[in-house]
Formats: structure tokens, sequence, C-alpha cells
């Protein structure tokens, strides 16, 4: 299935919950889930008799709510499962850990880009390097060690700095460290679970995919 385009506030009401898609403007009261916290649509959920959810409905919202946190399509977030199936270890923890390592994402935790959207930007357009090589792939999966950095050129660009900024007011992840006057970071660790600040029932994935 490909990339949805649509706005990504829809898919914060229609999971019911914040999925910081946006970056600062998540932060304000300009966020529709603050003004509209009812599922989209001509008539939303708000009319509605609220329904029993059954178990698979419960494991699709979930399953569909981490994908959209971390923009990936259905296709490239079954493959990831499928390939941390066969790791050892809980299943879930490592779906979790797998997507967290992903560039994109360390991008957007070391403070880089406001958004993980945007962080996938600045991959894509050649921005970022690992160990010194510059790599261009998102789904690129850092491991312990990797040191990742903005390319002294893009450094003072407008998107970047603001990032900074931005990323300057909130608490960083224990396992990268960050250095946000050079734009440079260290994967220090994997992650436990308890370190990934998702609001997330993996376990519930997991039963999903394995039916
Ligand atoms: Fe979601 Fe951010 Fe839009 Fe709020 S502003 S609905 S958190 S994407």
């Amino acid at each position: 299935m490909a990339r949805y385009t649509g706005p990504s506030c829809r898919l914060c009401r229609r999971e019911g919950t914040k999925l910081f898609l946006k970056g600062s403007r998540c932060l304000t009261e300009k966020c529709a889930i603050e003004r509209r916290p009812y599922a989209p649509g001509q008539h939303g959920e708000g009319g509605r008799r609220p329904r029993k959810a059954s178990e698979y409905s419960k494991q699709l919202r979930e399953k569909q709510k981490v994908k959209r946190i971390y923009g990936l399509s259905e296709k490239q977030f079954r493959n990831l499962y499928h390939k941390v199936t066969h790791e050892a270890g809980v299943k879930g923890t490592n779906l979790l850990v797998a997507l967290e390592s992903r560039l994109d994402n360390i991008v957007y935790r070391m403070g880089f880009a406001v958004s993980r959207k945007a962080a996938r930007q600045l991959v894509r357009h050649g921005h970022v390097e690992v160990n010194g090589h510059r790599v261009d792939i998102p789904s690129y999966r850092a491991v312990p060690g990797d040191e990742v950095k903005v390319c002294s050129k893009s450094r003072d660009s407008v998107m970047v700095r603001a990032s900074l900024e931005f990323a300057s007011r909130g608490a960083p992840v224990t396992w990268l460290s960050v250095d946000t006057d050079k734009a440079t970071g260290k994967y220090l660790e994997r992650p436990s679970r308890d370190e990934i600040p998702i609001a997330a029932q993996e376990q519930l994935i997991v039963e999903l995919y394995s039916k």
C-alpha cells in the first residue's frame, strides 16, 4: 500500500490520541486532538453509541497507531516485524527497538528535526552522516556505537537550527548522547522497553501478526 499523504492530524483523531506528527504544533492548543477530540468523517464517532471493541479491532488499532507514529507503510511495517521475529528476546520489544533504531527516528530523537517526517526528509536529501559516511536511507538500521551527525554544510540550515532550538526544550532519551552545538550524537546502547517513550501495547501487534 502506498504511503499516506493526507492530513496528519486526521490520523491522530482516528486513533484518538496524539501521535506527535507535526512537531511544535502538537504542543499548542492548535492541535486537532485538543479542538476536535472525536474520530474524523462526516459524523465522526461523537454521535454514535460507543460499541464494544472486539479483540481484533483492539489489535488492529494498536498496530495502526504504532505504524503511524513511525510513518511506515503497511508493507514496511510487516516486513520489519517478520525480520525481528527471528531475533532472540521478546518480539514486541524487538519490534519497538527496531523502529527506534531507524535512522530517521534517531535523527528525530536527537533533535535534528521537529518530527519523524522532517527527519526522513533530512536523511533523504543527504544531510546526515553515520560514522563519517553520508547515508540517505531513512530505514537504515543504526546499531549501538554509531555516530550520527548532520553534515557541516547543512548545520546552519533554517530547518536544522529551528529543530535544535525546539528539541533543546524536551528531555532526550537516555540511550542517545547529543551535542546540539555540533549537531552530532551517538547511539549509546540498545534501549530497554522502559526507555522507549511510546505508549503502546506492542503485544497486541504480535497477536495480530501471529494469526
Ligand atoms: Fe496529532 Fe500533532 Fe495534529 Fe495534534 S497537532 S492532531 S498531535 S499531528
